[in-house]
């Protein structure tokens, strides 16, 4: 098997708030200019403190269509509430896979009980985009909880695959998608190895959470930083300098136009014309503020 060979390992672009709960980093679209199609944007919330407060930081209502926002926690505690009657609280190791579709009003913000005692917060959240055909699909929410999460260990005590969405060596994901992708954490310990292998045309990037990990034997990728791989080859091989997770992204680009407008991404300008008039006009239901 040929080696996927590292196209850049990035850095995280200066972040900014969104709402008052979320200091992110946007790797993409906004930070780099990079395609990871099917996965549209990537705001990684590196860990900070934040104190205890009473009523919960967050982002109040708004509107989203077109794909899926999906929300992992890996420090403190995320909760949620949509105009499609779904609500939950993601903890560390924890994934929310929003479908927006159609379109749903959504608030995100700190849970109560972290909220109120304050400390570290780190979070990743994706937006997935949809094929055409299921953009005006119904809204749906599937609850990840890391304890009931399939994953696989590696040999040699090197630590463990987890499967958020996709596949990895015959293991099933409980995530059902809308276009062939692989999400897992690799969760190593120190000197554990890890293998990878996707299609050449498969946009591929792993994020380092913790740790630090040497790639394909050679480039060292610290905390924070982003390693984007080539569209040539299929292997991969990740080996962790320290206690490591890694957030494993790879998936086939849905070759459609985009339109994208804050929270809306369409294929037409007409449709995101459309979206703006729905939401004007209530059609994303109702939640309160
Ligand atoms: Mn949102």
């Amino acid at each position: 098997m040929e080696i996927k060979k590292i196209a850049k390992i990035f850095t995280p672009p200066a972040p900014h708030m969104v709402g008052d709960g979320f200091r992110v980093h946007n790797f993409f679209p906004g930070g780099y200019h990079i395609d990871m199609n099917p996965f549209f944007l990537m705001d990684y919330g590196s860990k900070i403190n934040f104190s205890a407060r009473k009523n919960p930081r967050g982002v109040g209502m708004h509107p989203h269509r077109g794909f899926e926002t999906v929300t992992i926690a890996y420090s403190g505690a995320v909760a949620h509430h949509d105009s499609a009657g779904n609500c939950g609280v993601i903890y560390p190791g924890d994934v929310q896979w929003m479908t927006a579709a159609s379109g749903v009003l959504h608030k995100e913000y700190h849970e109560t009980q972290y909220s109120l005692q304050g400390g570290p917060f780190q979070m990743v959240q994706l937006w997935v985009n949809l094929p055409a055909k299921d953009k005006m699909s119904k809204p749906k929410y599937q609850a990840i909880k890391h304890s009931e999460m399939a994953y696989i260990d590696l040999p040699n005590q090197a630590g463990k695959i987890e499967l958020i969405a996709g596949n990895y060596q015959g293991v099933k994901a409980n995530a059902n998608t809308f276009s062939p992708i692989h999400v897992y954490h690799a969760r190593l310990n120190k000197g554990g190895k890890a293998h990878f292998s996707f299609p050449e045309n498969f946009n591929t990037g792993f994020m380092v959470i913790e740790g630090a990990i040497k790639v394909n034997g050679s480039e060292k990728a610290d905390v924070n930083h982003f390693v984007y791989f080539e569209n040539t080859g299929t292997a991969i091989e990740i080996e962790a300098l320290d206690n490591s997770i890694v957030l494993v992204l790879s998936g086939e680009p849905i070759n459609e136009p985009i339109a994208h407008y804050g929270p809306f991404l369409m294929n037409t300008e007409a449709e995101i014309n459309q979206a703006i008039a729905d939401y004007n006009q209530g059609k994303f239901g109702y939640l309160d503020e």
